[in-house]
């Protein structure tokens, strides 16, 4: 089943992300954490994309997991950054083989030693998107920034580009954590204001540390509000009560976005059963309206 039909049933969907282990070996722990999350009825699973090597590999192998012995819907990540265009074929077509019907088109961050990609290599995920769609009927979600890419100084030149990316072929997109809703907001009235349509789901991560809040800044560079950083400070050195903040401060913004009207959630529960299984029981009664 294609996600997109799944996210045009007028309900609630709550889906969850895992990561790839960065070596074979830890490959089974991934599997346990990723059926532990599948017990929590999720509307899709993505599995994100490594550069190259195990992690790559090892996406195509979680996905099909999610999907044939979990019995969930599953997204497959897919970046063109870091191979070339022939690679990047063998995985579509690879994907296709397993019957994985939903992929995440993605650039990926260009690798530090490496100049833009250029020559045989896909520049931009739209560019992605247009040659999957070669490949078969897949259905294509990919990536938006509320706060902007790190890489455009120029917010409404990333609006422009996401239109782009999206006329390219793309069925739904899902956004860069945020820890502000009203950024949210905001860019939601931009985007549809210039003509994009497709669904856009929410992306919240649970922050359960202090070190989490800086590797996602890190990768992110979004801003976290006052409110978060009080958390921090308070917490932030217990990590019980901090891991507790996080999953109240990631279901308060979850709640926020429901009572607003937004149909369609994906938490970055990061390979933490307990951490998606804190905020799905957070949220049991919420989810049936
Ligand atoms: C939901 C989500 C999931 C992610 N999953 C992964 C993952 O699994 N693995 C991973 O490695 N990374 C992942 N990332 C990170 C992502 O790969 C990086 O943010 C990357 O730098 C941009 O990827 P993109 O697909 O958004 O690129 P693009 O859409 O190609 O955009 C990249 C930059 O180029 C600009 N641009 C686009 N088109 C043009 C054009 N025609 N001319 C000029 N500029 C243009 C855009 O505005 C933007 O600044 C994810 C990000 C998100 C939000």
């Amino acid at each position: 089943m294609k996600i997109i039909d799944r996210l045009k049933e007028d309900r609630i969907h709550i889906s969850f992300e895992v990561f790839p282990p960065k070596t074979d070996e830890g490959i089974d722990k991934v599997l346990g954490a990723t059926a532990e999350i599948a017990k929590l009825n999720p509307a899709f699973i993505s599995v994100t994309y490594g550069a190259g090597g195990g992690t790559s590999r090892n996406t195509a192998k979680i996905a099909s997991y999610i999907k044939d012995d979990l019995n969930v819907l599953s997204l497959a990540h897919l970046t063109c950054a870091s191979s070339t265009k022939e690679e990047v074929r063998e995985v579509i077509e690879n994907l296709k083989s397993l019957g994985i019907e939903n992929i995440l088109a993605l650039r990926g961050d260009i690798p530090a030693n490496m100049a833009f990609p250029s020559g045989n290599r896909f520049r931009y995920a739209c560019e992605l998107v247009e040659e999957i769609r070669k490949h078969g009927d897949f259905c294509i979600g990919a990536a938006c920034y509320p706060e902007g890419h790190v890489e455009n100084e120029h917010k409404e030149d990333d609006i422009k580009y996401l239109k782009q990316k999206v006329d390219s072929g793309v069925d739904f997109l899902t956004t860069q954590m945020f820890f502000e809703n009203d950024i949210h907001y905001n860019f939601l009235y931009r985007i549809r204001e210039a003509g994009i349509t497709v669904p856009v789901l929410p992306g919240i991560m649970p922050i359960t540390s202090a070190a989490q809040m800086k590797r996602s800044q890190e990768l992110s560079g979004t801003v976290f509000p006052r409110r978060f950083l009080s958390i921090l400070d308070r917490f932030g050195s217990s990590p019980e009560a901090m891991r507790q903040a996080g999953i109240a401060y990631a279901t308060d913004q979850i709640i926020d976005l429901l009572a607003n009207g937004v149909k369609n959630i994906h938490i970055y529960s990061m390979n933490k059963p307990d951490v998606a299984a804190a905020i799905m029981n957070n949220l049991s009664e919420i989810i049936k309206c």
